[in-house]
């Protein structure tokens, strides 16, 4: 049969992530769900927060149904727009409008839509491992080849002198996720300005413009006070947001977040006109209503991220204690453990025994290492820890 060969393969592909938190579905069936820790995916536990329910509520109440259902501009609703610029105006110090931002069914669209925007057959867009599996999904189908470049160990920040050998005449979009999922690192100031400073000058060389794409679902999940995101489009120009409401407001299902091109992007009026041609393409256009219109009220509010802190202190303490190793995790919900064992997934089906689940981390391009996803409720952290110490244990002697 004659199919695209990428669509087919994606297609017929099995979503590893997917299938691990299928088989604790069907675990959570035999056993009872309260017998089984599922650390498998970032779904948050943690309800949407009490002005989400409450705004939904009112433009029920209060939009005409003809106005609230119709469809919005391609972008989005106007006003909704210019509402998340000028949040990010008082926030950053920026100067944006509703003409830079463009409403997307969550990051993954406002991802597809630059890549498909931005990049040329053969373009090359590099990637930090481990890294969110979908990235090279859709460089891969949009013509695009990734370069997969490991952080550096042990403090999983951008090791500066491997981009400097690894960026080319084609090199067009360098992937920055921070807060990371897997790793739940965040890369510091100091290191974004050197990415910053060297994309400049490679720029400058190769006489064509190199965007950072900044992916940031976890932008608001720290829970230090001295914790700081940097807003990496205040250090490099030719910076491009990709954000999601999935995981602030534990919004998943709903299919929100945005990209903005601003405008300091060198022809940042083409590059925005390229990213909505990319949706247009895509059918990407007049994302759900009823939720952008509740956005507005809603843009300082959070989920409940105590859950999440007190879910993270537990696990690092305890499982320091047990003896595993792992990335100091300073945002998002992820917990990147060292595997015990060299192979990963070997050391994540020895968890099933113990009802763990666990991600390897093979599928973030990281092999040694498993994901454990702690946006769960506290009560499964703290349920779980006799069978962490125990899955420990097996491998002490
Ligand atoms: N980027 C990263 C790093 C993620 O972890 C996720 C989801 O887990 C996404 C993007 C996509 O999220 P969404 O499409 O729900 O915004």
């Amino acid at each position: 049969m004659l199919l695209p060969q990428d669509a087919l393969k994606y297609g017929k592909e099995e979503n590893l992530i997917r299938a691990i938190a299928a088989y604790a579905g069907a675990r959570a069936a035999e056993i009872g769900a309260e017998n089984v820790f599922n650390f498998s995916i970032g779904n948050p536990n943690v309800p949407a927060p009490a002005i989400v329910t409450d705004t939904l509520r009112e433009i029920l109440d209060t939009v005409p149904p003809a106005v609230l259902h119709a469809y919005t501009a391609a972008p989005g609703l106007y006003d909704v727009r210019k509402a998340i610029a000028e949040n990010l105006n008082g926030k950053f110090g920026t100067a944006y409008g509703a003409e830079d931002l463009y409403i997307t069914a969550g990051s993954s669209a406002a991802l597809a839509m630059a890549m498909k925007g931005l990049l040329l057959p053969g373009d090359e867009v590099i990637v930090f491992a481990p890294y969110y599996p979908e990235y090279t999904v859709y460089a891969e189908c949009f013509g695009g080849v990734p370069v997969i470049l490991k952080c550096r160990e042990p403090d999983f920040q951008i090791d500066i002198a491997r981009l400097e050998a690894a960026v080319t005449e084609r090199t067009k979009i360098v992937i920055v996720n921070s807060p990371s999922n897997p790793a739940g690192s965040i890369f510091s100031a100091e290191t974004i300005a050197a990415m910053a400073e060297l994309l400049r000058r490679k720029q400058a060389e190769c006489g064509h413009p190199i965007y950072i794409l900044a992916d940031e679902p976890y932008r608001e999940l720290v829970y230090d006070a001295e914790t700081v995101v940097p807003f990496v489009p205040n250090f490099y120009d030719n910076t491009i947001l990709c954000y999601s409401f999935s995981k602030c407001l534990s919004l998943p299902g709903e299919r929100m977040g945005y990209f903005l091109v601003p405008p300091r992007v060198t022809d940042s009026r083409d590059v925005y006109a390229a990213l909505c041609g990319a949706g247009r393409i895509l059918g990407y256009i007049n994302n759900p209503s009823l939720f952008q219109y509740m956005l507005p009220a809603c843009l300082d509010a959070t989920a409940d991220l105590s859950v999440y802190r007190r879910n993270r202190e537990l696990l690092l303490t305890n499982l320091t204690a047990f003896g595993y190793e792992m990335v100091k995790p300073e945002g998002a919900f992820y917990l990147f453990l060292k595997s015990p064992e060299p192979d990963a997934a070997a050391f994540c089906e020895r968890a099933k025994r113990f009802e763990v689940i666990l991600v390897p981390g093979d599928c973030f391009g990281y092999p040694g290492y498993a994901r454990l996803s702690y946006c769960v409720a506290t009560e499964t952290v703290e349920r779980a820890l006799p069978a962490l110490k125990a899955l420990a244990e097996s491998y002490q002697g």
